[in-house]
């Protein structure tokens, strides 16, 4: 049951075949992949990684990491990747919290290393429920949860997407999604590598380059921004998309504005689903069948979903792909499922009579900019401890290019550029807010708590 003993079998049968194609031309087969992979297990078994240890990782996306990916799989360790964003203090928090065995920041001198290893030949075997990996989603305290993800929620979602989405080994998917959060390095190369497809494996979304790959692709997967983005690109028609059989999007609410644009420079519907680390995807738009803007589609097979409390309510779900638990965190676990064993998403939506999932927004003010989560808390908590600051609130406002971006409202005086660049130390880069605004009061409610809706459109146009 381990999820590598899976990935293997689904492997092409003939193993010369290009798993990864890289921007340079060069590529890795199967079998290289394969032969990697081993080693990278030989050297991480060398240096004491047992199973069930955390190896965590933060670094930039190549080959070599995801050959770490499966190597940690392979031993039956458990995968802790890092947002490369993340400042040392955010990543000593999570190295204090998870304790891996190993943190690893550059598997390219690793797999050097590795190369003069013997390849380890066995797979550890596990129980479906066994530790897979461990994801942070940070938490609206200011704390962050390591979600937790078996060999069985990755297997059984990987196998359902890999159905719903029609991948076979003739598909080339274009892979631009960073490897540190569950899109990229779950939802599209689990895809890939259980029908024993190729990637074009790009390092991250760059114009010229996916420009340059998508002649070449039959499915693209990505966050809205991608698809702002190409639609803003001159370069980007018809012709340029008429390879692609599927163009997936998630991770944060598509436009229907871009659902719109990009159906009528190109002719197709991009097909957007939702998901959440803690259990992976949830809802798909269908492959065959009418895919339509602003809902996320239908639950996937397995997923038992219901609204709490009336037509439009938090999303509840159940299924294989649900993940066991925050890590060390009991009481947080329980306190985000219900007595009948639902997980509470937090997010809040409806469906139609038909199954349809429409999402309407976000429980608790979540801001995600250009795909990343952003939780106000976290920058609240920090903008609050500056001097001439008396109370902030943290909102999301329309971005054209990410969505939404991170802005700040504080009761207080003080210089917007110095303080900016105060945080920018102390947070991830996507973290930190593009504007600040001074104000001497902030609208409350009668319960005393801030509008952060009034806000929200007061403040609406900033970056239009
Ligand atoms: P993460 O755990 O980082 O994957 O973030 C999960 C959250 O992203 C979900 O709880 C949703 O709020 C949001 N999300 C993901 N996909 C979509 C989508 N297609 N539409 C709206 N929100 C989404």
């Amino acid at each position: 049951m381990n999820l590598y003993s899976l990935i293997v079998s689904r492997f092409p049968q003939d193993r010369a075949r290009p798993c990864f194609l890289l921007p340079d031309g060069g590529g890795v087969s199967y079998a290289q992949l394969h032969a990697g992979v081993g080693q990278m297990a030989s050297l991480l078994l060398e240096k004491g990684v047992e199973p069930g240890d955390r190896v965590a990782f933060q670094g930039p996306k190549s080959v070599e990491a995801m050959m770490l990916y499966l190597a940690v799989l392979q031993i039956g360790a458990v995968f802790l990747p890092l947002n490369t964003a993340y400042t040392q203090a955010e990543v000593d928090y999570f190295l204090d919290d998870a304790e891996p065995a190993m943190f690893i920041t550059d598997p390219v001198v690793m797999a050097a290393e590795a190369a003069e290893c013997d390849p380890w030949h066995a797979i550890h075997p596990c129980e479906p429920g066994d530790l897979a990996s461990l994801i942070y989603t940070s938490g609206t305290t200011g704390r962050s949860k390591g979600a937790m993800l078996s060999h069985g929620n990755l297997a059984n979602n990987a196998q359902i997407l890999v159905e719903a989405w029609g991948f076979t080994g003739e598909d080339v998917l274009l892979h631009a999604l960073p490897i540190f959060h569950i899109h990229g390095l779950f939802v599209a190369s689990h895809c890939a590598l259980l029908s024993g497809a190729s990637m074009l494996w790009l390092p991250g979304y760059d114009d010229a380059q996916v420009m340059a790959a998508l002649p070449r692709a039959t499915v693209m997967m990505g966050v809205p921004t991608f698809y702002t983005r190409l639609l803003a690109n001159p370069a980007f028609d018809r012709a340029a998309a008429a390879k692609v059989r599927l163009f997936v999007s998630g991770s944060a609410p598509l436009l229907e504005s871009t659902f719109a644009e990009f159906e009528a420079l190109t002719g197709q519907r991009i097909l957007e689903r939702y998901g959440m680390s803690e259990a992976l995807m949830i809802t798909s738009n269908p492959l065959n069948g009418e895919r339509v803007a602003g809902s996320v589609g239908f639950p996937l097979p397995g997923v038992e979903l219901r609204i709490a409390g009336g037509e439009t309510g938090v999303i509840e779900i159940k299924g294989p792909s649900v993940f066991s638990g925050y890590w060390r965190m009991p009481e947080k676990t329980a306190e985000e499922h219900t007595a009948d064993g639902y997980f509470i998403t937090g997010d809040v939506g409806r469906q139609d009579p038909d199954g349809r999932v429409w999402i309407s927004g976000r429980a608790k003010d979540l801001i995600i900019c250009g795909g990343l989560n952003v939780y106000p808390k976290e920058i609240e908590l920090i903008l609050d401890e500056t001097p001439g600051v008396t109370e902030s609130a943290v909102i999301g406002l329309p971005h054209p290019d990410f969505g939404e971006a991170v802005a700040a409202v504080v009761i207080g005086k003080g210089d917007e550029a110095a303080m900016i660049s105060d945080l920018k130390a102390r947070l991830a880069g996507f973290k930190v807010p593009k504007r600040i605004f001074f104000v001497e009061t902030l609208p409350r409610n009668t319960m005393g708590k801030v509008q952060k809706n009034v806000l929200r459109e007061m403040y609406a146009g900033t970056f239009r």
